[in-house]
């Protein structure tokens, strides 16, 4: 008999970096993971550009910048540990305009800030001797960044959950969650389970999910599409490394950028399209009840008054591959709407405040027995064995 039983609803890297934490460092502790889908990682873990990020971008002291750079560490050892895919095939932040530049420098304290290991700033002329096709007049490199593949990484955190004695039950979407003496009932349908606390790790459900539990209603869930061209075979050659542009302060997402694959493929992307469905990997998805669930929060139109010219653009790119590759052949110039085909899509789980404002740094809170992650976006699958770390020493309110 197990001294306590620990459910995590959702089985995305988040969940099941979580669990795998749980039942390793609390032996005793039975794990049981709650997943609507018949396979693990399906959402955002398995829909994400496979980078390991180094902690460049995100604010000194934030929960991002801590978390990814522990999380960068954890990752490495535990992917050499399991002979899982793990190249540090290295990044370029690359400013194309001067007017850049002031932002660039900005990004070079903010990750020495960080801490992130062998940044350097170059010049036009060692862009070349990193990647010679590439358009660039300054940039930052990070030589350990690096790419990975996480459903596989997700698929090898469930294996050591189930080891450990826990369970990953799969096409158990949770409908209810009530407080009984003593722990916590969760429903999906007719069946119950009593576990004594329970952990939220929903993604793009993370809100609808709180609710169930009796969470704060806010920050909403706005899900934000990110669509991938693919450079075609006989063009990869062209990119060695990661290239990404100087990101809009504005915004979390970073831009589209040139990605290899662990598989030898190139992707170009993601944008950032306001999906019209939380689960909506193609434009064409609607969701009736999503779309009401945005139009009655008064953060979405916040944020539309905010930002509708850059949503316009990002559309524009959505529905013309000319139009998406036309910043991206800044930076590597020579490549163009002919030297791609359309490659898949994934959604964002982006978390708004009702101000409008795009919720920047991870959101996880404690309710009564229940931890409630809130806001996971990228670098989550990075740091996601760090906040695992985070939400276990919570939880269990270890020094
Ligand atoms: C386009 C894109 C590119 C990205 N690129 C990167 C990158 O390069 N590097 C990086 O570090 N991060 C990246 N990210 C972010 C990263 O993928 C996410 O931060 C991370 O995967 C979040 O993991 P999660 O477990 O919280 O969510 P998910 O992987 O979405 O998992 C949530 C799970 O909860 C389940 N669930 C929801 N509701 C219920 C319910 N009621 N009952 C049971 N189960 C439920 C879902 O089915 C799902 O499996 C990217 C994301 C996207 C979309």
């Amino acid at each position: 008999m197990a001294d306590e039983t620990i459910g995590i609803v959702g089985a995305g890297i988040v969940g099941l970096a979580t669990g795998r934490e749980i039942a390793l460092r609390r032996p005793g502790t039975r794990v049981v993971v709650f997943e609507k889908e018949r396979q693990v990682s399906l959402h955002q873990t398995g829909h994400n550009s496979g980078v390991v990020h180094a902690g460049i971008y995100y604010t000194p002291g934030s929960l991002k910048a801590n978390l990814t750079v522990r999380g960068v560490a954890l990752l490495r050892e535990y992917c050499q540990d399991r002979a899982l895919p793990y190249r540090e095939i290295g990044k370029l932040v690359m400013a194309v305009r001067q007017d850049e530049l002031g932002r660039m420098e900005n990004l070079y304290e903010r990750a020495r800030n960080n801490h992130v290991p062998d940044l350097r700033k170059v010049s036009k002329d060692e862009i070349k001797d990193l990647e010679p096709n590439a358009g660039g007049i300054a940039a930052l490199h990070s030589p350990r960044t690096a790419i990975t593949d996480y459903p596989a990484i997700a698929r090898e955190f469930a294996k050591d959950i189930t080891d450990a004695g826990g369970e990953v039950k799969l096409g158990f979407p949770v409908t209810g969650i009530t407080n009984v003496p003593g722990g916590i009932e969760v429903a999906s349908g007719q069946q119950r389970l009593k576990v004594d606390r329970l952990i939220l790790c929903a993604g793009l459900q993370s809100d609808s999910v709180a609710r169930l539990a009796q969470d704060k209603q806010e920050p909403r869930i706005i899900p934000f599409r990110g669509e991938y061209m693919l450079l075609k075979p006989d063009r990869t050659h062209l990119v060695r490394g990661l290239i990404y542009p100087v990101p809009d302060p504005r915004y979390p997402f970073l831009g589209v950028h040139f990605t290899p694959r662990v598989d030898g493929t190139v992707e170009v992307g993601p944008n950032a399209v306001l999906a019209l469905a939380r689960e909506g990997y193609k434009l064409t998805k609607v969701s009736p009840k999503d779309l009401l669930g945005l139009a009655a929060y008064p953060g979405s139109w916040r944020m539309a008054a905010q930002h509708w010219r850059t949503g316009i653009k990002e559309y524009r790119g959505s529905l013309s591959t000319t139009a998406f590759m036309k910043d991206a052949g800044l930076y590597v110039p020579g490549v163009g709407a002919g030297d791609v085909v359309r490659g898949g899509a994934g959604v964002r789980a982006q978390a708004l405040d009702r101000d409008g404002t795009l919720v920047d740094d991870f959101r996880i809170h404690q309710v009564g027995r229940i931890t409630a992650v809130r806001n996971a976006p990228s670098p989550a699958a990075t740091a996601s064995m760090a906040i695992a770390e985070h939400i276990v020493g919570a939880v269990f309110d270890e020094a």
